[in-house]
């Protein structure tokens, strides 16, 4: 059967081929470090789970409406308040299936056949097959890794079109780890508001945060860039529930009315069990939240350094999420390949460590290595990608 044109412009994750490649190894009994996860390791915090199982037990096992409970709404209302003293009212808040799932419904319900959606690279793998899916165009501004990857506001300004309708922002990034500030934000800012650009603006990674880094979301800024912002977050990374598959958008009422009725006709509410558990996760202790986080830095500033001493490595200095993408095209060259995709086909064959290739992120120099697994296996990963290295040069 003929299937439609549309699954034809679609591009298979390779985050997920190389984690398939990585199982059968495993399957076979080889020992396989897998660096490529995407979800924190550490179990859901145990009031979280309390709470959703006490919210069976008390018979919450029905249909919601469509766009979420009112409860877990003015829990991520309050949340917003305490974090970031934006003010949202609940018509401006839909609760999906993950965040992804917000990302997906907000394209739909925005683009028409052509519209642009301006993506700084590296991206996340998601965003251009999403806007693909809705009949937009990706337009992609290269984030150069001179300036840590940011785009900055001339970048923007010479990608847009008539047709452009919106920008991605990811702070912190996911491949790269790196925020935007506040300056550069409000810079970018202005450019969207001239052109009445939406700004997408995903903040998933927002709990996690290192250093002396500090989140800033775009539309905390100004009342002005608020109401040109839908902010897109949810409790998968910052709460180690990915699972659970709670996300939202916040943003203009007009939006998130036509996303909620596509929701009442797509999936219907995110699932009871889970959204009882997401009004734990905001109103309960954010003990295990910040826990999480100290665990994540303390592997970065171990594994940093010894990561970057590997010969023909280079890598900007994360300051968020839990990802490395270090710019390896000179260790991949001097071991004889000469792209990334084939050097990291060879650490996972040879040196038994599943990277992503960052061809899938439009930066094909660069892999990416994810920090949510054991520092012990962290620090053995390292070793055998270093000794992979030296080898062969
Ligand atoms: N946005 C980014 C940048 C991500 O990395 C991810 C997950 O990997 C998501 C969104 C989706 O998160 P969720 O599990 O809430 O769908």
């Amino acid at each position: 059967m003929k299937l439609a044109e549309r699954m034809n412009t679609l591009t298979p994750s390779t985050t997920l081929a190389i984690t398939a490649k990585a199982n059968e190894m495993k399957a076979q009994g080889i020992d396989v470090i897998g660096l490529g996860a995407g979800e924190p390791d550490f179990n859901t915090p145990e009031h979280i789970i309390e709470a959703a199982y006490q919210s069976m037990i008390n018979g919450q096992t029905k249909y919601t409406p469509a766009g979420g409970l009112q409860e877990l709404k003015n829990a991520i209302i309050e949340k917003f308040l305490a974090d970031q003293q934006i003010r949202y009212e609940p018509a401006e808040i839909i609760v999906t299936n993950g965040a992804k799932h917000a990302l997906y419904t907000l394209f739909q319900v925005l683009l028409d056949d052509g519209d642009e959606v301006i993506i700084p690279s590296p991206y996340w793998v998601s965003y251009p097959e999403q806007v693909k899916l809705a009949g937009g165009e990706p337009v992609i501004v290269e984030g150069l890794e001179e300036n840590q990857f940011k785009i900055s506001p001339e970048q923007l300004r010479s990608k847009i079109t008539k047709k452009t309708k919106a920008i991605v922002i990811n702070s912190p990034s996911n491949p790269t780890g790196v925020m935007y500030t506040e300056e550069e934000l409000h810079a970018i800012g202005i450019v969207c508001m001239e052109n009445n650009l939406l700004i997408i603006s995903d903040e998933i990674y927002e709990k996690l945060v290192y250093g002396n880094g500090k989140h800033v979301s775009i539309a905390q800024i100004s009342n002005e860039l608020k109401e040109q912002t839908i902010i897109i977050n949810g409790v998968s990374k910052s709460h180690a529930m990915t699972g659970w598959r709670i996300g939202y958008a916040a943003g203009n009422k007009e939006i998130i009315k036509k996303m909620t009725s596509l929701a009442s006709h797509s999936t219907s509410n995110p699932t009871t069990t889970s959204q009882y558990a997401a009004i734990s996760a905001y109103r309960g202790s954010q003990h295990a939240v910040k826990e999480m986080q100290k665990q994540f830095e303390k592997r970065l500033t171990i594994i940093y350094d010894k990561l970057i001493a590997i010969p023909g490595f280079t890598c900007i200095k994360p300051e968020g999420a839990f990802y490395l993408f270090p710019n390896v095209i000179e260790a991949a060259k001097n071991c004889g390949y000469s792209n990334v995709d084939d050097f990291a086909k060879a650490l996972l064959e040879e040196a038994h460590v599943a990277v992503v290739p960052g061809s899938g992120f439009g930066s094909p120099d660069n892999i990416r290595l994810s920090y949510a697994t054991s520092l012990n296996l962290l620090e053995e990963a390292i070793r055998r990608i270093n000794h992979y290295v030296l080898k062969h040069m």
